[in-house]
């Protein structure tokens, strides 16, 4: 009599009339036909946890109380068959209708308990053999106090026999063992929101009620059964639907903590029981139960010291022996607890991938075990040496501040590049007591092992001021890639293009202007270019910056020639803007849009950077000049090329540095080489601006010597587009102490602090 799976209603009712059916068999007027009865309602029982069975997948849990049930079953068949022949009802103790439930009850015992242990989500990874000694113990000490018990207070009916009493303790053992199997197990697997643990456990409490209730009378063998079936139909509501069973890693704790118990209890019968009174049954007991639980006991033991060699082995490095990862984070949560400061020493192997790549990993494995060896030797006694991974290990230093962790750093940097003939790049970080942080002392030692490795390798301490840098401008970067993604207006916004005029030297005239960028942040007010640019050009940005302030420059130009100031606006291209495969299209694209005439756009384009890429440079630099446009070679003399490298470039200008500049009026021999610069610039049809006049005694010289144009802040400061057609007239009007149109002086126009 099967089920069908898919059916859990249909089932509950199955129970339900089964419940009918075995409480019936309690009433006095169906004395006769309870076998009958109470056989239908545990074949009921039966079919629903078998049921269950072939849903499976609820690990054994089922498999273990169909059995159960099955056992628990041949004492009503068995009684059905003593009645049906004939035999005598249940009167006597010894009868077969009162002892065929106690046995059954106890072969099937040892079965429900494996359901329950199988139940129990919560698992010791050898739970069950050990599970079974202490369960078996269990019994057997709960047994040999039952008969200690009934010796001294004869607490069970005097007909019964010996043998009768023994069962019947067993009997109680084992119900008592279930039901404290049963709570454990809905305490510590979780269990305790499943009702079904709930319903288990009042099944179990009810059938020690009722087998402690036994007296030996008539009907004690119906009521026996009764309560087992009952109990059988609980296991098959709970089976109905699947149990959680998912194995979760457990602790040795509990089957430790139960050992106890059970030794405890034995213990105590031994000690209470006199053999010349009590007899042996009690001894022998409780001799069986504290021989199973020794026997559990060292199997736990073992598991321990397994257990140990495992956390052990998930506490160090497999190649180096070292303290791993995880290691070395308890030992720093451990000293952060100390009374004492910290010091971390943060170790990285420079160009250990090489190593790796050209040689194998049998290579950078050795070699990182050399690394090791050498490095230990350089460690005081206390240190905890870890390997974080790959090539990076820590030092945890117990009471060593800055200049200790240092000290020990250093003897390590030199130890194993002596010995191994490899370089490290070490970070030292200490905090000191009652501020150490794990997280804090790792994080900052990394930044100071990157800084060192920027360094170019050595040991480095943690600076704050660097990693506050490195910080601010990791905002920075994001803000302006923020600045770039958001679009058009926003860049028109925020960025400002400052103009510095350019003034001829010889007529005092202003010849043109160079479009200076700044960055209006809406925090950290005006930056000046060096603060963003290299952060626009590490991000990728540089060339979407170069468009717009192309276009603004251009514009702006085009505004004054149509308001009849015909300048010219020279704009600083970088590296990467040169070798943008668009440049032309995208400066024909300005031109057109701006309607600025291409004679009038100068780019400028430092020295170092056309010499990077010498072709591309010639190439690019040829494609401007035929539209017209000019090219300008900035920052001329900074680079290590001669003039001679540059014949080939068709540029226009030639922009003298500073570095000449503020040279030139006291030092003879910086005079001759401006003067020898500007004749050949002169030969090859450049025209020559010096950058940075700060005052008119370096103007003038420059002059003598033949510079052509004079850019600085003698003139003025680079100052907003709206200002400049004001500096203008009044530069017209004859501003005294420059040259002719030049504003010595002029306050900083919107300059920025560093000029
Ligand atoms: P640079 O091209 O050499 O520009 C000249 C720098 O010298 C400017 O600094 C200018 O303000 C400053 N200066 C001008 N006259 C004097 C003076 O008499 N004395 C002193 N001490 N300094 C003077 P700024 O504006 O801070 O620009 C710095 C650098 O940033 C520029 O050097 C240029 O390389 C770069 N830069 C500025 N704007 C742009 C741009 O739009 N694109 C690109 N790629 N680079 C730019
Ligand atoms: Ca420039
Ligand atoms: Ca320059």
């Amino acid at each position: 009599m099967t089920l069908s799976p898919a059916a859990p209603r249909r089932r509950e009712a199955a129970v339900a009339a089964g419940a009918l059916l075995a409480g019936a068999a309690l009433l006095p007027a169906a004395r006769g036909a309870a076998p009958v009865l109470l056989l239908l309602a545990h074949l009921v029982a039966v079919a629903v946890v078998a049921g269950a069975l072939r849903r499976g997948g609820d690990d054994g849990v089922w498999r273990w109380w169909a059995a159960t049930v099955a056992v628990l079953g041949l004492a009503p068949a068995a009684a059905l068959v003593a009645a049906s022949s004939g035999s005598s009802p249940a009167s006597t103790p010894g009868s077969s209708s009162a002892v065929l439930p106690a046995l059954a009850a106890l072969a099937a015992a040892p079965l429900a308990y494996q359901g329950l242990v199988r139940w129990n989500r919560f698992r010791t990874y050898v739970s069950d053999p050990g599970d079974w000694l202490n369960g078996v113990s269990a019994v057997l000490a709960i047994t040999a106090a039952g008969v200690l018990l009934q010796r001294r207070a004869g607490f069970l009916p005097a007909p019964w026999p010996a043998w009768r009493e023994q069962l019947w303790l067993l009997d109680v053992g084992a119900l008592v063992l279930l039901l404290g199997t049963a709570a454990t197990v809905a305490a510590i697997g979780g269990l305790a929101r499943d009702r079904r643990a709930w319903a288990v456990q009042c099944a179990l409490a009810a059938l020690l009620v009722v087998s402690l209730c036994l007296r030996g009378g008539a009907s004690d063998g119906v009521r026996l059964q009764a309560a087992w079936t009952l109990a059988a139909l609980v296991v098959a509501a709970c089976s109905v639907r699947p149990v959680r069973s998912a194995a979760v890693p457990a602790s040795s704790q509990a089957p430790a903590v139960g050992s106890f118990i059970v030794l405890a209890l034995a213990v105590a019968v031994l000690a209470a029981t006199d053999v010349p009174r009590d007899g042996w049954g009690p001894t022998a007991y409780a001799l069986g139960a504290t021989l199973g639980v020794s026997v559990r006991v060292v199997h736990l033991l073992r598991e321990l010291a397994q257990l140990a060699v495992s956390r052990r082995e998930a506490l160090t490095d497999e190649l180096t022996g070292l303290a791993n990862r995880r290691a070395l984070l308890q030992h720093l949560v451990v000293a952060a607890r100390q009374r004492h400061g910290t010091g971390l020493l943060l170790i990285d192997i420079d160009r250990f991938k090489e190593v790796n790549d050209r040689q194998g990993h049998h290579a950078g494995d050795a070699l990182l075990r050399r690394v090791v060896a050498a490095a230990a030797r350089a460690l005081p006694a206390d240190a905890v040496f870890a390997r974080l991974g790959g090539d990076e290990f820590a030092v945890l230093l117990p009471g060593c501040d800055d200049e200790g962790a240092t000290a020990v750093g250093r003897a390590l940097h030199e130890a194993v590049v002596r010995h191994v003939d490899i370089g490290l790049s070490i970070g030292v970080r200490s905090l000191p007591a009652g501020a150490v942080d794990p997280d804090r002392l790792l994080r900052q030692a990394d930044t100071a092992m990157y800084a060192a490795k920027t360094a170019g390798g050595g040991v480095g301490v943690y600076d704050s001021d660097v990693d506050a840098r490195s910080r601010e401008r990791a905002a920075l970067a994001a803000d302006l890639k923020a600045l770039v993604a958001a679009g058009e207006h926003r860049l028109r916004r925020e960025l400002v293009v400052h103009y510095q005029p350019q003034v001829d030297v010889l007529t005092g005239r202003v010849v043109g202007v160079e479009a200076l960028v700044r960055w209006e942040h809406p925090v950290r007010g005006l930056l000046a270019p060096v603060t963003f640019l290299d952060l626009a050009e590490e991000q990728g940005l540089m060339d979407e910056l170069t468009v717009h302030l192309l276009h603004r420059a251009t514009a702006d130009a085009a505004l004054w020639a149509h308001g009849g100031l015909p300048l010219r606006v020279s704009v600083n291209l970088s590296a990467s803007t040169l070798a943008h495969p668009d440049l032309l299209r995208i400066v024909d694209d300005v031109l057109a849009r701006s309607g600025l005439a291409p004679g009038r756009l100068v780019l400028e384009v430092t020295e170092t950077t056309l010499m990077a890429d010498p072709d591309l440079a010639l190439a690019v630099t040829r494609g401007l000049t035929r539209r017209g446009v000019q090219l300008s070679i900035d920052d001329y003399g900074t680079g290590y090329s001669s003039l001679a490298y540059l014949t080939d470039l068709p540029a226009t200008e030639l922009k003298l540095d500073r570095a000449f500049t503020v040279r030139v009026l006291h030092e003879p021999r910086t005079a001759q080489i401006v003067e020898a610069t500007v004749a050949l610039a002169h030969r090859l049809g450049l025209r020559v601006v010096a950058e940075g006049v700060e005052d008119a005694a370096t103007r003038d010289v420059l002059g003598r010597l033949d510079v052509d144009e004079s850019q600085g802040y003698l003139h003025a400061r680079p100052m907003p587009p709206g200002q400049v057609r004001r500096w203008l007239e009044l530069a017209a009007g004859g501003v005294p102490g420059g040259v002719p149109g030049g504003v010595p002086g002029e306050p900083a126009a919107g300059g920025v602090a560093q000029e």
